[in-house]
């Protein structure tokens, strides 16, 4: 070819490499982009109403048709590029021209249309990933038709190995809550965000826990027999520092209802005399509400909430009486503790200035981890006696020492089978 034709030629085929080598480069960082912008926070920003990020959102709800997009048009550009560069290049060169367009081709695709854009875009995924999405878009609507032949083709193909890629996988639930508790995780470890860090986990933790574990066991409930003097049972209520006190008719096994003290203290006002038939007493009162002992705590929030009530009596699997619990006991353990005016310290727990504590056996192991920021916990017992029990597999004797998890057991005290007192004393941490 003549020279003077060879030049301007020589221009318009660089000019068109230059050109497809920066779509490719486009493209790859949008492949890159669009994998790797947070999912969280597209949404976040979707639901204040920025336009590119709903549109963006969409996107990344069908990645599989956005990622075939995107890839048709890298390998389209790269293909049609590297063309040109042979063309150009035997024109130039003959027949060596083809090895020359090869590795020419190879090295810049490689580092201007791949590495680079991508190692940009993964700096700033979304940001990056907003600013293209209206391109993307009109491209993917564009392309739309081939994709979704390609869609069907994947599925087709996909079948016959046990997936279908149309719908959401089997582990999607626990992978979204696993990486819900991954940023959770990495939130905290800035010691600033430590007490968000401990709340955010213990919600996600509250379906793991049983109303059982953070329960207050039925030896320590304030509760009366309707069968007692009236009298009696009025100076025991208003004496009480509970606000809700469950009685029974003979056995606690017979619990018939809740009485409030707000209640009583109002008709007491309102009748000017502290005079009650045990039938006005019933009348003030509101029939129990019974749960099983293995209801976990996120239900039973949402129960609290739905019933719009504060406290539930727990029974077991032969309808026996366990204990209460209350919506404070549950905010405990996504807050911490939470005193108020007329809460006692943990009772059972007595603290030795040696640094152990004589514990009753119905203490619960949350309970006491909280209380004196122990880790005592083997996800199968819900109080300090059954932990006992479980860990040493046998009813140890009054006097008997354990060394379980670091930290000493003593048997103070027992009641028949029940062990009634331990002596905890953490071990040294050598
Ligand atoms: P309120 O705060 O609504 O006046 P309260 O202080 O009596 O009620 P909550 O704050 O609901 O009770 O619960 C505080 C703790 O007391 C919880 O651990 C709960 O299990 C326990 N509790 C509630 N009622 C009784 C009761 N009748 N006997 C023993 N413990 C109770």
């Amino acid at each position: 070819m003549p020279d003077t034709l060879l030049t301007p030629l020589i221009s318009y085929y660089a000019l068109a490499i230059f050109v497809l080598i920066i779509l490719s480069a486009f493209f790859s960082s949008a492949e890159t982009a669009l994998t790797a912008a947070s999912k969280p926070l597209i949404h976040q920003l979707a639901k204040r109403g920025e336009t590119r990020a709903v549109q963006l959102l969409s996107m990344i709800n069908s990645q599989t048709r956005v990622i075939a997009t995107l890839l048709l048009g890298n390998n389209a550009v790269n293909v049609i590029a590297t063309s040109l560069a042979t063309a150009l290049c035997i024109q130039l060169w003959n027949e060596n021209g083809v090895l020359i367009a090869s590795i020419s081709m190879t090295t810049l695709l490689i580092i201007f249309a791949e590495i680079l854009p991508k190692s940009l875009a993964a700096m700033r995924p979304h940001q990056w990933a907003l600013i293209i999405s209206p391109f993307v878009h009109s491209l993917y609507l564009v392309l739309s038709p081939l994709t979704f032949l390609f869609a069907h083709l994947l599925s087709f193909l996909a079948y016959p190995l046990g997936l279908n890629p149309r719908s959401p996988h089997t582990s999607q639930n626990t992978d979204n809550e696993d990486e819900l508790l991954g940023v959770i995780d990495m939130h905290g470890q800035n010691p600033q965000n430590r007490e968000e860090h401990v709340m955010l986990r213990s919600i996600l933790e509250l379906e793991e826990i049983t109303v059982s574990d953070v329960m207050t066991h039925r030896s320590q409930v304030d509760m009366f027999d309707l069968n007692e003097p009236a009298a009696d049972i009025i100076s025991f209520v208003v004496n009480s520092k509970r606000t809700r006190i469950p009685f029974y008719a003979g056995s606690q096994e017979n619990i018939i209802g809740v009485l409030h003290v707000k209640n009583l203290l109002e008709h007491i006002a309102q009748n000017d005399t502290t005079f009650m038939s045990k039938k006005a007493i019933v009348q003030l009162s509101s029939p129990p509400w019974f749960i099983p002992e293995n209801t976990n705590l996120k239900n039973q929030l949402l129960a609290f909430r739905k019933r719009r009530k504060h406290a539930a009596i727990i029974i077991d699997e032969y309808s026996a009486f366990v204990g209460i619990v209350t919506l404070e006991d549950i905010l405990e353990e996504i807050v911490g503790n939470i005193d108020d005016e007329l809460d006692i310290p943990l009772p059972g727990v007595q603290r030795i200035p040696d640094g152990s504590c004589i514990v009753d056996g119905h203490v619960t192991l949350r309970d006491l981890s909280r209380e004196l920021d122990w880790n005592i916990d083997d996800g199968k017992a819900s109080t300090i006696a059954g932990y006992i029990l479980h860990q040493a597999r046998v009813i140890p004797k009054e006097g008997q020492v354990f060394a379980f998890n670091g930290f000493l057991f003593e048997i103070i005290a027992r009641d028949h089978n029940r062990i009634a007192k331990i002596k905890i004393s953490p071990l040294p941490k050598s």
